[in-house]
């Protein structure tokens, strides 16, 4: 095939124990879905329906190994949200929640950063989130741990410390909408396919990285990341 200009470079994922990586189509991210956090957000955690935003795949980072990634540009709060992230292995549409974790292929440890002041700004003049979210390198993202290996953690402690100093600690039994129920919401409204990620949502305690800081996320039986932010 010949490309009249230079084709996209498909981002991937490294996958624990095998040879094969793991190619990433789309991403998806619930907000507000830790009752904690939507409260240090100025907002009631009431059961309304789960929401999403997207972020492109060149958001991906592979941090299967320590990785670092520049400080982005028009922000002076820029934000670590630590996620569990939900690979999708097979697709569908209109999942039932009861099938949904047949369509999981397996589940990491990821970051949502964002660049919080452009986002409160678009968010409080009902205007879209892009900008605050959805910029290339947002979405440093650990090893993938096939669900076939690790199971369907719906239990487990999520963790960021910065500078070796604690900031988020909570736990995926928190999540308001849990996997399955994202998976089966979300594919009404689009049909999933192989390769697209879901992630999660933040527990409480985001907050801001400067320069030079060191991240350092975790998910008890998924492993660590470690990002560090450069100038
Ligand atoms: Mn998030």
């Amino acid at each position: 095939m010949d490309y009249a200009v230079p084709a996209p470079v498909l981002p991937t994922l490294t996958v624990a124990g095998r040879g094969e990586r793991f190619p990433v189509n789309r991403v998806f991210c619930v907000g507000r879905n830790y009752a904690a956090h939507a409260r240090e957000m100025g907002k009631d955690p009431d059961r309304e329906a789960p929401f999403f935003f997207m972020k492109p795949a060149n958001a991906v980072v592979d941090a299967a190994r320590p990785a670092s990634v520049p400080y982005p540009p028009k922000t002076a709060n820029y934000h670590h949200e630590i996620e569990l992230v939900v690979a999708i292995g097979q697709g569908g549409r209109d999942i039932a929640v009861a099938d949904a974790l047949k369509h999981v292929y397996g589940y990491a440890v990821g970051l949502d950063m964002t660049r919080r002041d452009l986002q409160l700004e678009a968010r409080d003049k009902g205007r879209p989130w892009e900008f605050g979210k959805s910029f290339a390198l947002s979405a440093p993202i650990g090893v993938l741990h096939r669900a076939q290996d690790v199971g369907h953690p719906s239990a487990a402690s999520i963790a960021l410390m910065v500078n070796g100093q604690p900031r988020q600690s909570s736990d995926i039994d928190k999540l308001i909408w849990s996997v399955s129920e994202c998976i089966a919401y979300l594919s009404v409204y689009e049909a999933l396919e192989p390769g697209d990620l879901i992630m999660t949502g933040t527990p409480e305690g985001v907050n801001a990285v400067v320069r030079g800081d060191v991240m350092q996320g975790a998910i008890a039986g998924l492993g660590e990341i470690q990002v560090s932010v450069s100038a």
